[in-house]
């Protein structure tokens, strides 16, 4: 009976859109909204009509992401009007709905409850006006709690599937294990999964070294059915690009790090 949760304008709202990838990890820091604004802004080059969703509430950066630092708007009580956002500068428009955009400034901790957190979740989705959008690209935060579960809930009987990002590190890896057996255990299907920080060129005698030791993610992750899609370098454009708010598949396509998203890209 809450706006928030009117079951019937989720359902329109998710009419409107065709299919929706959601990006996880379970662990933290290993590129989870690098990989959602890139993948975001490769699809938006290849001419689909594409959205972002931050479903990150603690850490809300994709608004950074497409370089909406310090972006502000205000919204109506029940959250029903517009707020979507166009980023100009990449050849085509991606639409990014972030909590950013509703703090008071960037260092606004999020101090909220689950209850808080459920109903965000179902304001993002429902309540945002992304109009009609072939991809909406949700990335979310570390973990396969709250958000997730909610999301899931939401989105059952609707063009869904997942991204899994983990770098090459065993630590990772096992994090992203069991985001890969949560989406099994939900009925969840996974598209593939990104290792992400895998090797670094030397930008002096350009001899590629391995920062983390890999622990083997091929076999790990194949005995859940889950392909490796695409292994992406640690590179300083895709550090960059996030500071400076220009995903490097828009920015710098023709770079070796644009190019190792491609076949994500293709994936989905
Ligand atoms: P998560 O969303 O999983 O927390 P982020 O995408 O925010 O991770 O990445 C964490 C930090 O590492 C960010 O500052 C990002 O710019 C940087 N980063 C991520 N992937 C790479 C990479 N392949 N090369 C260089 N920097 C990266």
């Amino acid at each position: 009976d809450k706006p928030l949760h009117n079951k019937r304008l989720i359902e329109n709202r998710l009419e409107e859109i065709g299919h929706i990838i959601v990006v996880l990890a379970n662990k933290g820091g290993v590129g989870k909204s690098t990989v959602s604004a890139n993948l975001s802004a490769g699809l938006a080059r290849l001419g689909f009509r594409v959205g972002v969703a931050d479903a990150d509430i603690h850490g809300p950066n994709q608004s950074r992401f497409f370089g909406f630092a310090g972006g502000r708007t205000r919204t109506t009580y029940d959250g029903l009007k517009t707020l979507a956002f166009e980023a100009d500068g990449i050849s085509h428009p991606v639409k990014v709905g972030s909590l950013a955009f509703m703090l008071e400034d960037d260092s606004t901790p999020v101090v909220w409850r689950d209850a808080y957190k459920h109903d965000f979740i179902h304001h993002l989705i429902g309540s945002f006006d992304w109009g009609s959008l072939d991809y909406l690209v949700v990335d979310m935060p570390p973990g396969t709690g709250n958000e997730l579960i909610t999301l899931c809930d939401m989105l059952e009987g609707s063009d869904v599937s997942a991204v899994l990002v983990t770098t090459p590190q065993a630590v990772a890896q096992m994090d992203s294990l069991k985001a890969g057996r949560f989406c099994n255990e939900r009925g969840l299907p996974v598209i593939g999964a990104v290792e992400n920080m895998a090797g670094i060129v030397c930008p002096h005698c350009s001899e590629e070294f391995h920062l983390f030791p890999d622990a083997g993610l091929g076999e790990a992750l194949e005995g859940l059915g889950i392909s490796r899609l695409a292994a992406i370098p640690l590179a300083p454009e895709l550090a960059m690009g996030s500071d400076t708010g220009q995903p490097v598949v828009t920015e710098r396509p023709e770079s070796a790090v644009a190019r190792a998203f491609e076949p994500l890209i293709e994936a989905v």
